[in-house]
């Protein structure tokens, strides 16, 4: 294979060039290969045009690119020290190495950290720590109208919105069966005063204690809680990276609980719902459903009964047969205690992003304790259905903006509208008039009174992808006009102040 034998020839290179190597390991797939290793100097990407020469001076015709560079725990355990992780990818020809340059190329433009930067969403400090990104006003805006939309949307579905706190007692969670199994995730927080609490990695147990806080009949069922809010999970130090990877997350996360009979209508309920919300985000392309069931050889990893498995993954089949969702069977991908249906995207990079889901649930019930009264006025555990339509904020922005490149709708842009003078001088006074009446009309606005010119401006809007940049001079004051420019159009255009405000509201309403 292609990719051995440059991880080999990359091996060789380090070793003419670094001494005491220590640690090595070499893997190589179809996609990349990884060389795995340890110097005492320090290696960055910065090297690696140089360590690219080396190879074609040892392989004549060598066509390879050396992709990242990243810390990984030896023999991926976290008790173990952390060494270096080249990666990279060989080719046969150079037109294919042109090709993925290229690809690269357009990534870079699309990768959510440079448009989060650039675009002013997020950032991080070293003092908050990484993995702990910060939401800038802009982007803040951004979450907010996303989270307002999701929820209404869910509305439509049936499900209510509830608010619980980011701790909880460690009972809870080990009721749950969290503490065990997601053992080294968690973050435990303890107080002077003997506190034990664990910040929680999931909002499940939470909510069936909502559920436990009332004597629920068989009428009552279906019951739908939903909550946006933040989680959080102890991933490995070295592994967190922009949006993708973070210890605290704001997951976008709902439960139903319900009887036997309704479980089918529920999941069925809430694939249409992931498909009309994804539908609406424009982002319903290039995404295929996992049937994400048990490893059949090693059933003891999971919790609950056989019979209960037997029949979830039976139902999941049927869900996707009957809604056309074409789900391909992947055994091992089931969650601790059900079967589940993932919803797979693409990132920039061709990378798959998980992010709705849907999860059977019969044991989580059961260990709480959590029942109805059927109609023979007996006690019967509910089930439990977990879906997340946009699961994670961070996750599902890394998928928005490379997906968008950051030219977002206009419902969703932090600035919907931005205000230019020709001359300060002379329109500052009706862009400020301007101003008052489109912020009055709740149109996010910004007006750009700097002293830079208006060329500068311009240019400056369409860097921020502002959706729409009005530009107010002598004509449009003296006529009670405005002439507007769109993203990504040269055209300007010159209705009255009424006139855009409606066609403006129009678009927001729209979507
Ligand atoms: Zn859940």
């Amino acid at each position: 294979m292609i990719n051995d034998i440059y991880a080999k020839l990359l091996q060789q290179v380090i070793h003419n060039n670094y001494d005491n190597i220590k640690f090595e390991n070499i893997n190589a797939n179809e996609k990349e290969f990884h060389y795995e290793f340890k110097i005492e100097e320090k290696i960055s990407e910065n090297d690696f045009e140089k360590l690219e020469k080396e190879i074609r001076k040892l392989k004549k015709s060598a066509f390879v690119k050396l992709i990242r560079i990243s810390g990984v725990y030896l023999d991926g355990n976290s008790n173990n020290e952390m060494i270096t992780r080249i990666s990279g990818k060989g080719f046969n020809t150079k037109d294919e190495l042109e090709e993925y340059n290229n690809f690269l190329e357009e990534a870079k433009e699309r990768d959510h950290r440079k448009i989060g930067q650039d675009l002013d969403l997020f950032c991080f400090s070293d003092y908050v720590g990484p993995g702990l990104p910060l939401y800038t006003p802009r982007g803040t805006i951004i979450k907010d109208e996303l989270q307002k939309e999701i929820e209404k949307t869910c509305r439509k579905y049936g499900f209510e919105k509830v608010s619980c706190p980011s701790l909880a007692d460690i009972s809870l969670f080990e009721t749950s069966g969290h503490a065990s199994k997601f053992n080294d995730e968690l973050f435990r927080v303890s107080s002077p005063k003997g506190h034990q609490f664990v910040l929680k990695p999931v909002q499940c147990p939470h909510h069936t204690q909502i559920y436990a806080s009332k004597i629920r009949s068989y009428k009552d069922l279906p019951i739908r809680y939903m909550e946006s809010d933040k989680q959080y999970r102890a991933e490995l130090q070295g592994a967190v990276s922009g949006l993708s990877r973070v210890y605290a997350i704001t997951v976008e996360d709902g439960h139903s609980f319900c009887r036997i009979d309704q479980v089918k209508d529920e999941v069925k309920n809430m694939c249409n719902l992931i498909k009309e919300f994804y539908t609406k985000m424009n982002l319903w392309n290039n995404n295929w459903v996992s049937l994400s069931v048990r490893d059949y050889k090693h059933q003891e990893k999971y919790i609950g009964n056989k019979e209960d498995w037997d029949l979830c993954e039976k139902m999941l089949q049927e869900v996707s047969d009957e809604l056309g969702l074409n789900a391909k069977k992947c055994e091992g991908e089931a969650a601790l205690y059900g079967p589940k249906l993932d919803f797979m995207f693409e990132d920039a990079l061709g990378r798959e992003i998980q992010i709705p889901t849907v999860q059977l649930d019969f044991s989580t019930p059961k260990r709480f304790g959590l029942f109805y009264i059927n109609e023979n006025g007996e006690k019967v555990p509910p089930v439990m259905v977990h879906r997340a339509v946009l699961g994670s904020y961070e996750r599902f922005l890394v998928l928005l903006l490379e997906q968008t490149k950051g030219v977002l709708p206009l419902w969703l842009s932090p600035v919907q509208v931005n205000i230019i003078p020709v001359n300060m001088k002379y329109h500052d006074e009706y862009c400020k008039k301007l101003k008052e009446k489109l912020l009055d009309e709740d149109i996010r606005i910004n007006y750009n009174d700097s002293e830079e010119s208006m060329n500068k401006k311009i240019r400056q809007s369409n860097i921020m992808k502002n959706p729409y940049t009005i530009i107010i001079g002598d004509k449009e004051r003296d006529n009670n006009l405005i002439s507007y420019r769109k993203y990504g159009s040269n055209e300007t255009i010159s209705i009255s102040l009424d006139e855009f405000i409606n066609q403006i509201k129009e678009e927001i309403k729209k979507r």
